[in-house]
């Protein structure tokens, strides 16, 4: 038996090309896309986009399924998402290869939290597509006896549209929810990171699920306006930037189709008295820096009481050193490249942004960064007024803010003071505490003490800017799912 390495893997991407729709592989007709590798700013693939006709034919096609796997047996269904796992976890060293090279994601990073955590969620997803939402509400005397239960109906067509920080389980989260609930799938990755969802086409196939079923095209802001404008289409779930979102939200509008919107985010970490902020510090610059800073849920405003400012920074010069940038197949590397030099250079804007509000650096790290590949050092910027836009904005690169507190009405204020509303972590050395405080917090989820990983049976998503609806668990299910009153007389 041979063994894939690592080394064998680091220039590996996936083959497929073609696009996926009505269960088979298509060439795209539309315009040339180029897969580019951050780490090392080689091309790896050109590939094409779907033409306006190929959208349509997608879409067509969803639609024609639709009927069949709304009725299908709950159990059909979680075969063909259990068909699905077992392909991805048979194929998991190349699908975080896959991502290494198409997101710089360092590769231990990869095989946990994408590979895995979206295998696991597949998992689950094939579980709850086994469940029976009904609900008897008994019955009702007035004005005539009746009866009453209220069904779940799958909604119908779904675009799902995915940014490209974690091109796998941001896909998973959307289709996997959608096939159980019974709902057809239209699925656009981000024209940043096309290969990994381009193979996912090819497993949809392998794994039998059924022609029109879930589909992939590819494309920029042009395919995925007509894909959420599209008459045809009943939902959008969407994942990327607050901007973007908004943009979407209107495409929809028209239609009147429900989104779900996860957008991004600007996250407090809140360091309470009595913590021991030294002992905490390393794996609070580890976590927010993580993936480069490119995670929504990333905790880059760090809220430090005023007593315990001195102690934590003279513990982070040290724990500053654990960040390593540069090859993402280095496993003691943790953090990769920005995706394009553009984002390197918005990254960046944001950092010159700040000195010129008048913050100044307090922590950065002293060694250069790869000659190639679009890497940014990570720094903790401190000293800025609270409206400078590099407290307000997400900025999705390597760069936290320090914001001192005086009390915890000021820590709350300020956690919930940016549009955003995604995540939240609260240090304290009473858990319970920390419980109660987050009835304080506008955030969609409130960690405490650290918190853990990503459940697949929690829901996750935003207050304000943040986003509209939520994903995951059975709250990602229902998003797929009509309410239907069913009133009988008896
Ligand atoms: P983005 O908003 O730039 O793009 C996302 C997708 O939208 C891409 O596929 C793009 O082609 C498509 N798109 C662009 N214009 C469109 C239009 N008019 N109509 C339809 N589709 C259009 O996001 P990104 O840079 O790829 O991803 C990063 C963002 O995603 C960050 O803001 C991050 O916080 C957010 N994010 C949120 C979550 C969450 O769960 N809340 C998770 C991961 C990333």
């Amino acid at each position: 038996m041979t063994t894939t390495t690592d080394t064998d893997l680091r220039h590996w991407v996936p083959g497929v090309r073609d696009l996926t729709i009505d269960g088979n592989a298509v060439p795209g007709a539309g315009s040339e896309i180029e897969a580019v590798n951050p780490a090392t700013e080689q091309v790896t693939a050109t590939v094409a986009a779907a033409s306006v006709a190929q959208v349509d034919e997608a879409v067509a096609a969803a639609r024609r399924a639709f009927p069949a796997w709304a009725a299908a047996s709950p159990a059909e269904r979680s075969a063909a998402l259990n068909r699905l796992a077992d392909l991805m976890e048979r194929h998991s060293e190349r699908l975080a290869a896959a991502i290494v090279n198409e997101v710089g994601t360092p590769i231990a990073f990869a095989e946990i939290m994408q590979v895995r955590l979206g295998i696991s969620h597949l998992r689950w997803q094939a579980e709850a597509a086994l469940h029976d939402r009904t609900v008897d509400l008994g019955e009702w005397p007035d004005p005539v006896p009746t009866r009453s239960e209220v069904a779940y109906r799958p909604a119908g067509v779904v675009a799902c549209i995915t940014g490209y920080n974690y091109p796998l389980n941001l896909a998973i989260f959307k289709f996997g929810a959608a096939l159980a609930a019974g709902c057809t799938v239209v699925l656009l990755p981000s024209p940043r990171t096309p290969l990994t969802t381009l193979w996912l086409g090819e497993l949809f196939r392998e794994a039998e699920i059924p022609a029109g079923v879930i589909n992939v095209v590819l494309g920029g802001p042009e395919v995925g306006q007509h894909l959420t404008s599209h008459p045809l289409v009943d939902r959008v779930s969407f994942t990327g930037s607050d901007a973007i979102g908004a943009k979407i939200m209107k495409q929809a509008a028209a239609g009147l189709k429900g989104v779900t919107l996860e957008l991004g985010g600007k996250s407090p970490n809140i360091l309470l008295p009595g913590v021991d902020a030294a002992g905490l510090a390393k794996d609070i610059h580890l976590r927010w820096a993580r993936n480069g800073g490119q995670g929504c849920a990333a905790l880059a405003r760090l809220l430090v009481h005023e007593s315990l400012v001195d102690e934590f920074l003279g513990a982070s010069k040290e724990a500053f050193t654990a960040l390593k940038v540069g090859d993402p197949w280095d496993r003691s590397v943790n953090i990769g490249p920005m995706i394009r030099p553009d984002h390197r250079a918005r990254v960046q804007s944001y950092i010159d942004g700040a000195l010129a509000d008048g913050g100044e650096i307090v922590l950065s790290l002293d060694t250069p960064v790869p000659d190639r590949g679009y890497f940014v050092n990570p720094v903790v910027i401190g000293g800025l007024p609270h409206s400078a836009r590099a407290v307000q904005e997400e900025i999705f690169g390597p760069v936290a803010v320090l914001v001192p507190f005086a009390d915890e009405d000021e820590a709350v204020r300020l956690a919930n003071d940016t549009a955003y509303g995604l995540a939240a972590n609260v240090f304290t050395p009473d858990v319970a505490h920390g419980r109660a405080l987050a009835a304080r917090l506008r955030s969609g989820t409130v960690w405490v003490n650290g918190g853990g990983n990503m459940r697949p049976d929690a829901p996750f998503g935003g207050f304000g800017r943040s986003g509209v609806g939520r994903e995951i668990g059975e709250w990602g299910i229902r998003e797929y799912l009509e309410v239907q009153h069913v009133q009988w007389r008896v």
